[in-house]
């Protein structure tokens, strides 16, 4: 019996294996403190019960992720059903049976960076995408950004970034499926959105620590979104960049992508308190929310962080944008459990819903383009 995770967002240390009895620590995120994110692969233990116990779970960056949370697994690492779990004593037990002899578990559904290269030079080739590297990370990975439409300088600027939390892997898979509508020459919304409209999309902001199977840092060690009001070249690369992107071409909207540990439900975050906020954000952000939940079911917006008091923290990406364009900007945040609103015991939140979801942003964008000023 064997545990490995030396592959891409491959995250575990191995402190004993006894016949079935398994016992890891999740290691921490590169120069960080930071550590909730695994992902390992389980061999020679087909047919043979197993229970695999995190030891150090409960010390982990957001222990509450683990009440309720049923750990993911996979055996062609495409369909990664739920394997029961449980949070007792700190520690993360998940039991299982192996049906073959390899089977990987992960915090979620992994987007690898093979998914990634394979995505975003695909898009390139559609009529209305364009790939353009705006900069490299810290360990000098090329970032990407997708530009979809003609760019015009009446045309209102659209943005969407995801993944400045790399162990938030939902957030790529929100990407994939909002690009896969966006370059839909048979989609009507998308075509509409694209008359009025640039969008600009950063699907990895955070390539190196993704790789590295961090829960939040980069490779510096940094909480990317906490950069966005003193970002560095060196330590924070990635949202220099991708602030120097914005102040070059302006933001009308921008979404930034993202999981929570903790909520079992989609809902978005909105910049209340910074010093700039007013009715017109305000009323904008309500048109959004509420024709989103009128077109997905998996949008709710009872259940969040509340809302947000002054002074706003502008080193997080959606205040910092919304302050510094005057724009109307959200945070979104998907489950790592499941949405309780539509619960699936099979799969709970999953990879192929945060595509859905993804796919589902495109009608409130549109909604809201021809209020916005
Ligand atoms: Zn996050």
């Amino acid at each position: 019996m064997r545990i490995t995770s030396n592959f891409d967002s491959g995250n575990i240390e191995v402190l004993s294996i006894n016949d079935g009895d398994i016992k890891l620590n999740i290691p921490k995120d590169t120069n960080s403190d930071f550590f909730q994110w695994f992902h390992f692969r389980l061999t020679g233990a087909m047919n043979k019960d197993c229970r695999i116990s995190i030891v150090n779970a409960g010390e982990s960056s957001y222990p509450d992720g683990w009440e309720n949370y049923q750990c993911r697994a996979s055996y062609d690492r495409k369909e990664w059903f739920t394997v029961p779990t449980t949070f007792e004593n700190g520690q993360l037990i998940m039991e299982c049976n192996p049906a073959y002899n390899s089977m990987y578990f992960a915090y979620f559904a992994p987007f690898s960076y093979e998914q990634h290269m394979d995505m975003v030079n695909e898009a390139q080739q559609s009529a209305y995408c364009k790939l353009e590297v705006i900069g490299q990370t810290v360990e000098g990975k090329d970032i990407d950004m997708l530009v979809i439409g003609d760019p015009d300088e009446e045309k209102k600027k659209i943005w969407v970034i995801a993944r400045q939390h790399p162990g938030e892997a939902m957030a790529e898979w929100f990407v994939q499926g909002f690009l896969g509508r966006m370059i839909d020459d048979t989609d009507p919304v998308a075509r509409r959105i694209l008359e009025d409209s640039v969008v600009y999309v950063i699907p990895n902001m955070n390539i190196d620590g993704s790789i590295a199977g961090n829960l939040r840092a980069n490779a510096a060690g940094m909480n990317l979104n906490r950069e966005w009001a003193e970002s560095s070249e060196d330590k924070s690369p990635e949202v220099f960049y991708a602030l120097k992107k914005m102040d070059e071409v302006g933001v009308d909207l921008a979404l930034d992508i993202h999981g929570d540990e903790a909520i079992p439900y989609n809902f978005v975050t909105t910049p209340e308190g910074i010093p700039s906020f007013d009715e017109y954000r305000k009323n904008m952000q309500d048109l959004f929310k509420n024709h989103w939940m009128e077109i997905s079911p998996d949008f709710q917006d009872k259940h969040n962080y509340g809302v947000g008091t002054a002074p706003a923290n502008l080193g997080i990406g959606s205040k910092q944008i919304a302050e510094r364009y005057k724009c109307v900007a959200f945070t979104i945040e998907m489950p790592f459990k499941d949405n309780d609103d539509l619960p699936d015991p099979m799969y709970a939140w999953s990879d192929n819903r945060a595509v859905r979801f993804g796919e589902s942003v495109l009608n409130p964008i549109l909604h809201v383009l021809k209020h916005l000023r």
